[in-house]
């Protein structure tokens, strides 16, 4: 059988109706690829739209401030992603006089944009052929092939990449792209492939077989790390207090309550002298109500955490990391999910 002519003849007549498929604009259908690494289309759908309303063009998300994009962006996690991609919008505008780039590998010279999004958009706007190799297609391709090569090695991209070449359809790269992309999201799902709907059971090495779901074939065990945040939603009055979180940790540039990172949980902490980092910022800091657990879990990372509320005084010092908040205007700051959960259970 034809792997790729079977593949599109399936997406012609199964294919999902997209918004970002009724576009050739790059700059459209690099925003939806960017959502849909993040979360699936139905989640993704709503951020799409509002995205790409506020942020019609490369012109408006270059020349938007990063708190705003981060803000428009809060829930989908990955916030590196948001920030990479006003990053690039402005290198659109400065290197390319704000016309998105054509070239394969100029596209893939934008910060952010790696291998399969450069792909998905020079195959999808410019019909360029080149593969869009991500989780669906190394599913589907090992599965087909029943290819053992563990699939986070270099040698295994490289050979699931080689191998998207030689089985796409080079005339119709957008059509295959998005053929693979449809068919390994709705038959050939990770936990339990529909093999009796797949249009490509006839030649598939694991059609129908159980083991079918122990594909694609990974090498590294990824390990998490367990870390223990405590957050004091400190009040006074009608404010409150947030921190816009710097540097290489996660949720950089994201704004949150007051914290303290401990070493251990906090039932751990049998000196209870937790809340000391946060009094050179504040006085008569002392707990009015919690503790409220949240676990968020991340890639790399459990985070567990613990929110009380608080009342304390603001010492305002000169080079002190906070910023004053009146309560009912927190909605207005890029916070990470985490903190989100705290305020809709509140
Ligand atoms: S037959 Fe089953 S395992 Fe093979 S590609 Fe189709 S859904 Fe996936």
């Amino acid at each position: 059988m034809d792997f790729s002519h079977e593949l599109i003849s399936w997406y012609q007549w199964n294919g999902r109706d997209l918004p970002w498929r009724q576009t050739r604009d790059p700059y459209a259908i690099w925003v939806s690829e960017i959502i849909l690494q993040q979360t699936r289309v139905v989640q993704g759908m709503a951020y799409y739209l509002r995205f790409m309303e506020r942020f019609p063009d490369v012109a408006s998300l270059a020349s938007a401030s990063e708190d705003e994009v981060l803000k428009m962006w809060q829930g989908l996690g990955y916030y590196s992603r948001a920030r990479n991609m006003r990053e690039a919008a402005r290198q659109v505008v400065e290197r390319f006089g704000g016309v998105f780039p054509k070239e394969y590998e100029e596209v893939r010279s934008l910060k952010g944009v790696g291998d399969y999004t450069a792909a998905a958009i020079c195959s999808f706007a410019y019909d360029l052929p080149y593969p869009a190799v991500d989780g669906n297609a190394y599913r589907l391709l090992s599965r087909f092939f029943r290819v053992e090569e563990p699939i986070d090695t270099s040698q295994g991209k490289r050979l699931f990449t080689q191998l998207s070449l030689e089985v796409m359809d080079k005339g119709r790269p957008a059509l295959y792209n998005q053929a693979v992309m449809d068919i390994g999201a709705t038959i050939c799902l990770p936990a339990s492939p529909n093999c009796e709907a797949c249009p490509l059971r006839k030649g598939c090495a694991l059609g129908g077989m159980p083991e079918a779901v122990e594909y694609p074939k990974k090498g590294k065990k990824i390990t998490s790390r367990d870390r223990y945040f405590v957050y004091l939603a400190v009040e006074d009055g009608t404010k409150t207090y947030l921190r816009r979180r710097e540097g290489k940790d996660i949720w950089n540039g994201l704004y949150e309550y007051p914290m303290v990172e401990l070493p251990a949980p906090l039932s751990e902490n049998v000196d209870n002298d937790w809340m000391k980092p946060l009094e050179q910022d504040f006085s008569d800091l002392h707990v009015i109500g919690g503790p409220v657990m949240k676990k968020h879990v991340l890639t790399h990372q459990n985070i567990h955490a613990t929110f009380f509320h608080a009342e304390g005084r603001f010492l305002r010092r000169k080079d002190s990391a906070y910023i004053e908040v009146e309560k009912n205007r927190l909605g207005e700051y890029a916070v990470s999910r985490l903190m989100e959960k705290f305020l809709l259970s509140e």
